[in-house]
């Protein structure tokens, strides 16, 4: 990449070479009148006979910031599965919002309709720029010289921007992603996440491996994407879990076994049970 491209530029001054599209998000499509975004209801799934999730309702507000705890194998991975299409329940039900039936979507079409993963492998291009990688999570096409090469509008490089101040990496924008610290890589691929615009964001353990000081400022930054959109985070850190003192589910066999604040769960006999004897 030339060095004298700055951030908020396009690579090459060319008209467009290729039609890219973009991630948008038609708001009001998700029917959030009940306040709930997403449903789960009596939902299974078996593996062989075995029930990764047995009978799970699960319930997020339109907003809402909620954390999923559990001990291994309680079904955190596999609900998180379902949401995004990759695992098809044998039986219950999956709306988003009101009326879309995430069952009968595929992987595609459910994160076209807002619902974003972040998962815990990194996605980031090390050799792109923090900046380069935000613009190409924004096109659809997800061809590097395609999108890399397209002109972007002062609105797109104006979204850019504001992600890169959300995520706390504007002074980042023009080192290449490899080169972050792992706390910072991780704000990126949120950042990444961002900018296709969820109305729902999944994120697995995204404090894994962090220091105190990138938990901190990771809590801070989830705490403020809630509202505009709802965040489920799953996370094992209960320090952490505790810090961004949201709405806590505990799921243990594949179903819910206690719901509350972090300190409600904490002083819940059957969770206790569950924690102990593991
Ligand atoms: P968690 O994320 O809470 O640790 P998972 O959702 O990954 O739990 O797994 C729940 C249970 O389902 C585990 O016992 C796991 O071994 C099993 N499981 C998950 N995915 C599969 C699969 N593809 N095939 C067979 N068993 C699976
Ligand atoms: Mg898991």
């Amino acid at each position: 990449m030339s060095d004298s491209t700055q951030a908020g530029e396009s690579i090459v001054d060319s008209d467009r070479i290729g039609e890219v599209g973009i991630h948008t998000v038609e708001p009001g499509k998700v029917d959030v009148s009940h306040k709930t975004i997403l449903y789960l209801e009596d939902v299974t799934v078996s593996f062989d006979g075995f029930k990764a999730l047995n009978k799970l309702s699960l319930y997020i507000d339109d907003g809402e910031l909620r954390c999923i705890i559990g001990p291994n194998g309680a079904g955190k991975t596999t609900m998180m599965d379902v949401v995004t299409g990759k695992t098809r329940p044998d039986s219950g039900s999956v709306f988003f919002g009101q009326t879309m039936d995430l069952t009968e979507m595929d992987e595609y079409e459910i994160a076209r309709a807002g619902i974003g993963r972040k998962f815990q492998k990194p996605t980031v291009l090390p050799e792109h720029t923090v900046f380069e990688n935000l613009e190409l999570a924004m096109h659809t096409d997800k061809r590097v010289w395609t999108s890399l090469f397209s002109r972007l509008s002062g609105e797109q490089r104006d979204r850019i921007d504001g992600v890169l101040d959300t995520i706390g990496l504007r002074d980042q924008a023009r080192r290449a992603a490899g080169l972050l610290s792992h706390g910072q890589k991780q704000w990126l691929e949120i950042g990444m996440l961002l900018m296709q615009g969820p109305r729902v964001m999944l994120v697995d353990e995204p404090v894994a491996g962090m220091t105190h000081q990138e938990m901190d400022r990771t809590a801070e930054l989830l705490t403020s994407l809630a509202g505009e959109r709802s965040v489920i985070v799953v996370e094992h850190d209960m320090e952490f879990v505790r810090s961004i003192a949201s709405k806590v589910t505990v799921l243990h066999e594949g179903s819910v076994l206690a719901e509350g604040t972090m300190d409600e769960v904490q002083n819940n006999k059957k969770v206790i049970e569950v924690y102990l004897g593991e």
